[in-house]
């Protein structure tokens, strides 16, 4: 009996943790992965290798996920995904027009434009003018703050500036973007009060909507747009592990 009992608590958890629940809800569940690079071969966790990136690409299609832009987010039908890919490395670029016409989904790209003036590390960047000819039909651009800093525990007058910077120099680049915000690190203020000063700037300046990690999965529409989560794809990820958190958005408990 008190077996029984703790599997019945446990298969409780195990649904509202990983919020299974929402699969009573096939239309209103919407998933949204984080990628940072794509190169041939994966040496880090924020590289995904070509190959792993087709072979997740294709999955998606063949599993007949719908990919949206945060500017048309209606989730519609049954599997809802949204693909970002975070920074500007240019190396995006090279690799994700044809892949993305190939499987016939979109992706967000969230640009710090301090990244593209000044550069990042030594990582070769998109340029503006790059950012602008990205064909609209597979690419949507969205807000990475300008400076890239940690806002978790930022001023907040700089953090309005700095994200008005961000879309001052978009505008004055003519490049049309989603008021969607990607935190920096995936970090915001945690602490109850903070957190409602700080949603209130984005508010203020129109930021529809902003990301954070998390690794959950979104019910959607949302009662908090500024805290959407993403599922964090790692460049070694196998096609087995890119399909649990499609399902669980993580893999461990904690
Ligand atoms: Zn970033």
């Amino acid at each position: 009996m008190i077996l029984y009992l703790i599997l019945v608590v446990l298969a409780i958890f195990i649904v509202v943790y990983f919020r299974l629940y929402l699969f009573v809800f096939p239309h209103n569940r919407l998933v949204i992965l984080m990628y940072h690079q794509i190169e041939k071969e994966s040496h880090e966790d924020l590289t995904v290798s070509l190959k792993n990136l087709e072979q997740q690409f294709s999955y998606l299609k063949r599993n007949k996920y719908t990919s949206h832009f945060f500017s048309d987010l209606t989730v519609s039908t049954k599997r809802n995904i949204i693909i970002t890919f975070d920074d500007g490395y240019r190396n995006n670029l090279e690799y994700l027009p044809s892949l993305l016409e190939k499987y016939n989904l979109k992706a967000t790209i969230f640009i710090p434009t301090g990244f593209i003036e000044k550069g990042y590390k030594n990582y070769a960047m998109m340029s503006f003018d790059e950012i602008r000819n990205l064909d609209k039909k597979y690419f949507e651009i969205a807000l990475h703050s300008h400076a890239h800093e940690n806002l978790r525990n930022a001023p907040f007058d700089f953090v309005e500036k700095d994200l008005k910077k961000n879309m001052q120099i978009l505008d004055a680049q003519n490049i049309r973007y989603s008021k969607v915000l990607a935190y920096p690190y995936g970090k915001y203020p945690q602490k109850k009060h903070d957190k409602l000063a700080f949603f209130s700037i984005l508010k203020k300046i129109g930021i529809d909507f902003a990301v954070r990690i998390g690794n959950k999965v979104n019910y959607y529409p949302t009662q908090h747009p500024y805290e959407l989560c993403r599922i964090d794809i790692k460049g070694k990820d196998s096609l087995i592990k890119f399909k649990f958190k499609l399902i669980f958005g993580r893999l461990k408990l904690f």
